[in-house]
């Protein structure tokens, strides 16, 4: 089959919001043979995809004209609601059957809210947050968790398996941002036991590399302590997931647990570190990077 014919098969894809994971994520569906149309607010990752084969756009509105199914990959609420609700938005080309996918994290009332507006304009709409990290975008490894109706759900399901390898259908529109919620409290955590024990055990005069082997391989692993456990110990802060990012996700859950009334003191406490990171200007970090509040309070460094 000719790389044509296999584009005028599958759905036309819109791309908006080409960070450290919309990039890559993006570059994953051109590889499938998807016609992506792409939008970023700066130029440069635009011009990067377009070097791939991506069709540049000047507005998210623009990209929903050429798309069948539209993805945004933004930061934060406001950022969602400005590219998909807002001035020369995606609701401004509104047209019947077109599906929205909003893959950045934010919570399960933003996603109720966008979904009522774009379905009143005879758009659907999913949740879809991810987790696995900017190395799962580029792997196209991503965990997925989808909400929304699930005929949309299995019509973009061969979408999401371009990105991702666990795809999950968590239930109605907010279900996918509540899950990813939950990831967020053991991510948090994760990162803060990663740290912890990369701390203590330095300063008992053990070598990060062994403490890591071994912890690595026994019931402390994770995630955190592979993939992020190296980078503390090579003092390596830059961003997979910036640690800002996580703390507008903490706040997020702080929310939920106020109104829940559940008590949380790991995600609190987790909460609170994040909060200093921010203070101490090293939001744009990656989420490693609270080690460094700990090496303050305890006036050592991890060697
Ligand atoms: P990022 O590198 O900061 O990228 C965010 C992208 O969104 C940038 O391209 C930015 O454009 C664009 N953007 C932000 N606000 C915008 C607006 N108002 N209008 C237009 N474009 C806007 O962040 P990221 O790490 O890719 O994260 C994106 C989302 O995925 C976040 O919700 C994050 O929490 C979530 N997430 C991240 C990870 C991770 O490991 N990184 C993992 C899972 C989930 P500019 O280039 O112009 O700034």
């Amino acid at each position: 089959m000719s790389n044509n014919k296999q584009a005028d098969e599958l759905p036309r894809i819109g791309f908006i919001g080409l960070g450290l994971m919309g990039k890559p994520m993006a570059a994953n569906l051109l590889k499938k043979g998807h016609s992506v149309s792409v939008y970023n607010r700066s130029a440069k990752s635009v011009d990067e995809l377009a070097s791939l084969g991506a069709i540049a756009t000047k507005s998210p509105k623009e990209v929903a004209q050429n798309s069948d199914i539209v993805i945004d990959m933004v930061t934060d609420a406001p950022d969602v609601q400005q590219v998909l609700l807002g001035q020369n938005g995606v609701i401004e080309a509104a047209r019947k059957g077109i599906v929205v996918i909003d893959m950045s994290t934010n919570s399960p009332e933003v996603a109720k809210s966008v979904a009522n507006e774009l379905e009143a304009k005879g758009m659907e709409f999913l949740d879809a947050p991810v987790s696995g990290g900017d190395k799962g975008a580029k792997e196209g490894t991503l965990t997925i968790m989808v909400g929304g109706k699930k005929q949309v759900y299995e019509k973009c399901l061969r979408v999401f398996e371009a990105m991702g390898k666990t795809i999950t259908y968590t239930g109605s529109v907010g279900s996918g941002q509540a899950m990813k919620l939950c990831n967020q409290v053991a991510v948090a955590i994760h990162t803060l036991a990663t740290s912890e024990a990369l701390l203590f055990g330095t300063a008992l005069g053990l070598k990060s590399d062994e403490l890591l082997k071994v912890l690595t391989s026994g019931a402390a692993n994770s995630w955190n302590l592979q993939y992020l456990g190296p980078k503390i110990a090579a003092r390596d802060f830059e961003p997979g997931f910036k640690a800002a990012h996580l703390f507008k996700d903490l706040k997020a859950v702080m929310r939920s647990i106020e109104r829940e009334k559940l008590v949380l003191p790991g995600t609190t406490t987790a909460y609170e570190l994040f909060g200093a990171v921010l203070a101490s200007k090293e939001g744009e970090k990656g989420t490693q990077v609270v080690a460094k509040i700990l090496e303050k309070l305890a006036e050592r460094e991890i060697k």
